[in-house]
């Protein structure tokens, strides 16, 4: 199936009309990206910041770029003019490396805080103690340059729904739990994003507002 056929079966899925889809390119062409805008896709994620950075001018300037991948800190100022969203925020210092640079381009940038909702080792991400720190702490007040919009998650990679249910649960409850607070300006939780092909369904039910679709919708990739 192409694109196209691949996205309407998508969002004739959705359990969701709010839940954002962002198309994730990675490894994708141009061309790829190309057949999903002129399918109606605005949003795109990539996790390399040099492979966003050379798609980015190929292509229509009012799609809106989502790094979804672990970002260095010495690599922000090669997207921090047009970057979107960043989701997988995990250290003040990387917030304060984003500030920066944002400070540099005249930007407000908005970021997620990725949280570490996963049984794998591998996965990037904070755990509650480390978010409290974040949220909580002196520093964040004094960036005027960054938005802290939400929360982003990876649920563990596993056949068993009911582990990712659970997951994808804890960091809505998260998400919850801290919007009450009583938090600096640049703090407004309300993005979830979690979900990918294998289970954004899943995500949706646990109240996703956004999810990260790749391979559904481009096939599989190659590449890692
Ligand atoms: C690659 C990737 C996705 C998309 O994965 P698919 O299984 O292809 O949908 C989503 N989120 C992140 C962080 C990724 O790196």
């Amino acid at each position: 199936m192409g694109v196209k056929e691949n996205l309407d079966h998508i969002k004739s899925t959705f359990s969701s009309a709010s839940c954002l889809l962002i198309a994730v390119s990675k490894t994708k062409p141009v061309s790829a990206i190309q057949e999903a805008y002129e399918a109606g896709i605005r949003d795109f994620g990539e996790n390399k910041v040099q492979e966003m950075a050379e798609k980015a001018p190929q292509l229509p300037q009012d799609i809106r770029w989502h790094m979804i991948g672990h970002l260095q800190r010495n690599k922000v100022k090669f997207i921090a003019s047009f970057v979107h969203l960043i989701h997988g925020v995990d250290s003040l210092r990387l917030l304060e490396q984003i500030n920066k640079e944002g400070k540099k381009v005249g930007r407000v940038i908005s970021c997620l805080l990725q949280i570490h909702i996963a049984k794998e080792e591998s996965k990037f991400g904070l755990d509650e103690q480390e978010l409290e720190e974040i949220l909580f702490g002196n520093d964040v007040r004094q960036m005027e340059h960054i938005r802290i919009v939400g929360l982003m998650g990876m649920a563990t990679n596993t056949a068993d729904t009911s582990v990712v249910q659970n997951e994808f649960s804890y960091l809505r409850a998260l998400l919850e739990k801290y919007s009450r607070e009583n938090l600096p300006p640049q703090i407004a939780l309300k993005e979830l994003s979690m979900g990918m092909s294998g289970d954004y369904k899943i995500a949706q039910e646990e109240g996703s507002t956004m999810v990260r679709i790749g391979s559904a919708i481009f096939g599989e990739r190659n590449t890692k």
